[in-house]
C-alpha cells in the first residue's frame, strides 16, 4: 500500500474506534483505482468536526463551518470532512457521494482498500467520462465552478465530458461570471499544466466558457494557439502564461491583467521578465549581453519558449548549448568584472556620482562584447581613451 495511505488507514481506524464512519473519498480513490500518484487524501466521517479536533494530536481548522478539519499524521495531511451534510442531520455515506461533482469523485474505500461505490460510479472510471452527479444543470447552479472543473479533469485524465453534462454547462455556462477569480485561475492553472492540456482547452473553448470568463474573453485566438504548442516542453507555469500572453502588449497592460488575475507579485515579475527577454530576443537574437542580463535559469526558460512558440525555427535554444555557451560568457555578473566605483574615483579623480554605474554599466559591455579584456588597467585605460573621445565630440 502507498504510505499515504497507509497513514491515512490509522486515521480511519483512530477514527472508528470511537464508534463512527470513515472512508477515504473523492480524487483519491479515483487516482488510486487509475493507479496516478495520489497527492493528498480526503476522508469523509460520520463523526463531528469537534471530535476530530479532540481526537487527533494536532489539527489546523480550515473550513470548519463546512466541516472540515485538517488530520496532521506522520507529517502527513488528511482533510476530514464530516458527511456533506443534509437537513435532519442524520447524514450517511450514500448522501455523502450524492453531494459530490462528478461520478469519477463520487466514490469511498474503506481502510483496507475496498471499494465502496454504491452507485456504480466505476463505470464512468472505466469508460474515462466525466459526468455529473445525478442533474447536471442543478449541479452548475449550486457550484458554477464544477463547469471549470469538468474541463480540468478532462484535460488531467484525458477523460471525455458526458453528453448531458455538456449540455448542462452549455445550459450554465453564464453563471461561471459569478466565481471567485481565484478558484477560476485554480482550476485554469491545474488545467494548462496538466497532459492532455488540449483537450481541457478545447472544451473550454467549444462550450463558450471563455465568453464568460474575463481573463479569456477576446483570447480565444490565443487559447486556440496555445492548445496547439507543445506544452509540454515548458517547466513552469510562468512559461506557460509567457506564451500564452506573447502578443503585443504594453509592459503596463500586461501588469493590469495579471493584476485582474490575482496572480502573486513575483509571479507577475518573473512572466514579464521573460516576456522582455523575448522580445529583445526578437530584435536582436540570442548575444552575451543577454544571456548576462537575464542569467541561466531564464536562458534556460526563454530556450524553452522559443523552441515552444517557434519550433520549426533553428534557434540555438538547446539546454545544453546555452548552458556552454553561459559557462563561456567573460563576465557572469557584476561580481566578476575586475572594476569597482573605487578605483574609478581613484583614477579619474572625480567625485562619486552617477557617472560611476554608467561607466561600470559601459565596461560591462564592452568586456561581454569582448572589446576589452576584464583586466582592471585595460578597462581604466579603454575608459579613458572613450571619455577623451566623447569629450572632444561634445
Ligand atoms: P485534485 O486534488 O487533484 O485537485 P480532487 O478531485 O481531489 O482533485 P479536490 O478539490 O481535492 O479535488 O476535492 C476532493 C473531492 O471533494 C473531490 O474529488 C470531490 O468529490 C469533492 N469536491 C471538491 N470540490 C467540489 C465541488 N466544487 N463540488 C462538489 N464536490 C467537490
Ligand atoms: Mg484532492
Amino acid at each position: 500500500m502507498e504510505p499515504l495511505f497507509l497513514i491515512g488507514s490509522k486515521v480511519i481506524q483512530t477514527i472508528k474506534q470511537q464508534g463512527y464512519e470513515a472512508y477515504f473519498v473523492g480524487g483519491a480513490v479515483r487516482d488510486f483505482l487509475l493507479q496516478r500518484p495520489v497527492h493528498d487524501i480526503d476522508i469523509t466521517t460520520s463523526a463531528p468536526v469537534e471530535l476530530i479536533e479532540q481526537l487527533f494530536e494536532v489539527t489546523v481548522p480550515l473550513g470548519k463551518e463546512h466541516g472540515t478539519v485538517i488530520v496532521r499524521m506522520e507529517e502527513r495531511s488528511f482533510e476530514v470532512t464530516t458527511f456533506r451534510s443534509v437537513s435532519d442531520g442524520r447524514n450517511t455515506l450514500l448522501e455523502d457521494l450524492q453531494k459530490r461533482d462528478f461520478t469519477i469523485n463520487a466514490m469511498a474505500m474503506n481502510e483496507n482498500m475496498e471499494l465502496i461505490d454504491p452507485y456504480d460510479f466505476c463505470r464512468d472510471l472505466e469508460n474515462q467520462l466525466i459526468r455529473a452527479v445525478e442533474n447536471g444543470t442543478e449541479r452548475f447552479v449550486e457550484d458554477p465552478l464544477r463547469m471549470l472543473r469538468a474541463c480540468r479533469f478532462s484535460s488531467q485524465l484525458n477523460f471525455e465530458i458526458e453528453k448531458k453534462t455538456l449540455d448542462a454547462i452549455i445550459e450554465c455556462r453564464s453563471l461561471i461570471e459569478k466565481a471567485a477569480v481565484e478558484r477560476v485561475i485554480t482550476e485554469f492553472d491545474k488545467l494548462v499544466k496538466a497532459r492532455s492540456y488540449s483537450r481541457g482547452l478545447h472544451y473550454l473553448l467549444s462550450l463558450g466558457l471563455t465568453q464568460h470568463l474575463s481573463f479569456l474573453k477576446g483570447k480565444e485566438q490565443a487559447l486556440e494557439d496555445l492548445a496547439a504548442m507543445q506544452l509540454q516542453n515548458l517547466c513552469s507555469l510562468e512559461e506557460v502564461w509567457a506564451a500564452f500572453l506573447f502578443v503585443d502588449q504594453t509592459e503596463q497592460e500586461l501588469l493590469n491583467y495579471l493584476k485582474a488575475v490575482k496572480k502573486s507579485k513575483s509571479f507577475v515579475q518573473q512572466v514579464i521578465r521573460l516576456l522582455g527577454a523575448l522580445n529583445t530576443y526578437e530584435n536582436s537574437g540570442w548575444s552575451n549581453e543577454l544571456l548576462y542580463e537575464i542569467g541561466l535559469e531564464n536562458s534556460l526558460k526563454l530556450g524553452r519558449l522559443l523552441f515552444t512558440l517557434q519550433p520549426e525555427e533553428n534557434h540555438v535554444h538547446n539546454e545544453q548549448a546555452l548552458i556552454r555557451w553561459h559557462n563561456e560568457l567573460p563576465i557572469k555578473s557584476r561580481r566578476d568584472l575586475n572594476l569597482n566605483g573605487q578605483l574609478l574615483v581613484q583614477s579619474f579623480q572625480k567625485e562619486q556620482g552617477a557617472w560611476i554605474e554608467q561607466l561600470l554599466v559601459k565596461a560591462e559591455k564592452a568586456v561581454l562584447a569582448q572589446t576589452v579584456a576584464n583586466d582592471p588597467k585595460e578597462l581604466i585605460a579603454w575608459l579613458m581613451k572613450e571619455r577623451e573621445f566623447n569629450d572632444e565630440g561634445e
